[in-house]
């Protein structure tokens, strides 16, 4: 059996022989009919010809073949090959917990060995502003910085300098791999109100959030400072980073002073806007214009684009599987705009493996939840880090639970009795670069094992300042349901 992951589109086993030979021995051909992603790998008595059409392509056939060697000795062998997805990804979390520069290089040279070939990095939340920005310097002074999390007394802080940003996007480049910033407006956005008040509703600040969950502190979108404070962090981000996409988050934005606020008021009443969701598609739609103008693509969660007026161009990124949400990402895709696939009962990776099964992770079939394939960018996995506080913890939630999302990427796949079956080899490349997977007896845990695992992570999460989260959502329910029932 071959053993490769991602599964190529084509093996062609010519015979039974063997051969050695090493990476030095690859031979390079240069074939413009192969796609920018493609390549082709030939393995017999004249030794090894990769051929494709850019540097990227040889790049995948150089990854095939490390895990053909990890397999014993070469087949004779011809593998055809492209992607299915243009868009593969996996986001790291560095705002609840903070990751140096080193660490996050080992996971994007990890990740590159899944052929994947977007980091999508979150770098700004409540609980932490994790990126320099020369015309705000209290966004890190202040907003980088929280003085504990959940009462254990241990300061957090962190940010990166547009040096270490530039050389973490070019060592990303130097494996294939674009890197797509993620500035989360207008929810989870309270370590910039920490830093400058104004841009709230109410010109209170707030603290850098030491508790985890939702929080009512969002960026005003009434307010003309908010823009300008947003046109100019853009701006010095699309400096940093080439990618034609930039993930302006989205979610999970409460309207508990958006309802209280004249000016948000204004903006619905001036706008002729029917609610709050629709202001949240408005301010959205400006934001938009503006990176389109510098040439960029917006990507957003789907809870943040359930406003009839959501803009088209942006990119809806699948994550929360509830009605209202999912419904509103269907329609968005059925209408002709793209979507990004992360769905958070299969591909959240901060989730235990008593919940979230290897197996569970890759039997997950997006078409099954109603949106055209011709549409889809492609898929992503993303580890938010609340509970996940260094870099061996975020290992083991990752691995081996993002090699079966970059196999679903890259093809259709197979059945997860053959994935397993293949799996060994990456397992062992990920192992020379010291990355702590989980062991795959952990991966499919049942029984007491499995209650182990649930009970573990609940113990964790059920926290007082969950409780609070909860309650500030339930507010915000309560507050939309009177003023809409009032209206009618
Ligand atoms: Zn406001």
């Amino acid at each position: 059996m071959i053993k490769i992951v991602p599964l190529p589109q084509e093996i062609k086993q010519i015979s039974d022989r063997t051969f050695n030979y090493s990476e030095s021995d690859i031979v390079k051909v240069q074939d413009d009919s192969i796609k920018s992603e493609g390549y082709k790998l030939l393995i017999n008595e004249d030794g090894v010809t990769s051929v494709a059409s850019t540097e990227k392509g040889h790049f995948y056939a150089l990854v095939t073949f490390r895990q053909l060697v990890k397999s014993g000795a070469l087949p004779h062998i011809e593998i055809i090959d492209e992607p299915r997805f243009s868009y593969r990804g996996y986001m790291l979390d560095t705002c609840r917990h903070f990751f140096t520069v080193d660490e996050i290089k080992k996971q994007i040279d990890a990740i590159s060995h899944l052929k994947l070939n977007v980091f999508h990095w979150h770098l700004t939340e409540d609980q932490g502003w994790r990126i320099q920005i020369d015309k705000y310097p209290l966004l890190t002074e202040v907003g980088s910085k929280r003085k504990q999390t959940r009462g254990d007394n241990t300061p957090v802080e962190g940010f990166y300098t547009k040096e270490e940003i530039k050389d973490v996007v070019a060592y990303a480049k130097s494996k294939h791999i674009d890197v797509m910033p993620e500035i989360d407006i207008p929810g989870h956005f309270s370590a910039a109100i920490a830093a400058y008040p104004l841009l709230s509703c109410d010109g209170k600040g707030c603290e850098v959030k030491e508790a985890f969950g939702i929080f009512e502190d969002v960026c005003c979108a009434g307010k003309e400072t908010s823009y300008q404070f947003l046109f100019d962090v853009l701006d010095e981000v699309f400096e940093l980073f080439p990618f034609e996409y930039i993930h302006l988050g989205g979610d999970e934005a409460l309207r508990i002073k958006w309802i209280n606020c004249p000016d948000c008021q204004k903006v619905i009443k001036d706008n002729g806007l029917k609610n709050e969701d629709e202001l949240q598609a408005h301010f959205m739609s400006r934001i938009a214009a503006h990176c389109e103008k510098a040439g960029k693509k917006v990507i957003n969660w789907n809870d943040g684009m359930t406003g009839e007026n959501t803009r088209k161009s942006i990119v809806v990124h699948y994550w929360t599987q509830t009605k209202k949400n999912k419904a509103a990402a269907v329609r968005h895709v059925a209408g002709g705009s793209q979507g990004l696939i992360s769905p958070f009962f299969n591909y959240y990776l901060d989730y235990p493996y008593g919940m979230t099964p290897l197996s569970k992770t890759y039997n997950y079939d997006y078409q099954k939840d109603g949106f055209i394939e011709e549409n889809i960018i492609g898929l992503e996995s993303p580890l938010w880090t609340e509970y996940v506080k260094t870099i061996d913890r975020a290992e083991y939630m990752t691995y081996p639970r993002l090699i079966a999302v970059a196999e679903k990427a890259w093809n259709t796949g197979s059945t997860y009795k053959n994935f397993i079956k293949r799996i060994n080899p990456i397992l062992s490349i990920l192992k020379k670069l010291d990355i702590n997977y989980a062991p795959l007896k952990d991966c499919n845990p049942r029984g007491v094992q499995r209650l182990k695992s649930l009970y573990a992570f609940a113990k964790n999460y059920k926290h007082p300042s969950s409780k609070e989260s909860i309650n500030r959502t339930m507010q915000n329910k309560r507050m939309l349901e009177e003023k809409y029932e009032k209206k009618d």
